[in-house]
């Protein structure tokens, strides 16, 4: 008999939503776990990714932090997905794009309407924030897209059945 199907998920710049529709599985994921073994993913809390079969990886790439993350998961998945439109193309976090970052902090962290103790973070523990928001194929290579905010439970199920 052939072993489970290793699955990695990680969200970068994303809403989780992603993650919430694939739970819209709902009773299919007793299915699910016959055949596949949750390794990172923010449904066991795992915070390593090891060597996987499938990455599905929600939401754009923001910050340094994110950059880590998806290469960390394109070294360890045979197989990367891009899950959703943040991922596919930057979505709802890409559309500060049009606007300069330094504009983006000022309007958040001192002159945007209610900011209450002005003054834009800067600990060192917060990841740097990138220029632009990047799809993620911008950054490593994906071999397949799951387009929709978010793609639907079906399309999950579909897609994890087939492969
Ligand atoms: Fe959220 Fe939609 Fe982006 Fe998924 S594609 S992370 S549901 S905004």
């Amino acid at each position: 008999m052939l072993g489970k199907l290793k699955l990695a998920t990680a969200s970068l710049a994303g809403c989780f939503g992603c993650h919430m529709s694939f739970l819209d599985i709902d009773e299919r994921i007793l299915e699910l776990v016959d055949v596949v073994e949750f390794d990172r993913t923010p449904l066991t809390d795992i915070k390593t990714v090891g060597e996987c079969d499938v990455g599905l990886i929600e939401g754009g790439v923001a910050n340094e932090e994110n950059v880590e993350v998806l290469r960390d998961f394109r070294r360890h998945c045979k197989v990367l997905v891009a899950l959703g439109a943040c991922a596919v193309n930057g979505g709802i976090p890409a559309m500060r794009n049009q606007f300069e970052l330094e504009d983006c902090l000022r309007e958040s962290y001192v002159d945007g309407i209610g900011v209450a103790n002005p003054g834009i973070p800067n600990d060192p523990e917060i990841p740097l924030l990138l220029n632009k928001v990047h799809p993620i194929h911008e950054v490593v290579k994906i071999d397949y897209f799951l387009p929709g905010c978010p793609p639907s439970a079906d399309t999950f199920w579909t897609f994890l059945t087939e492969l």
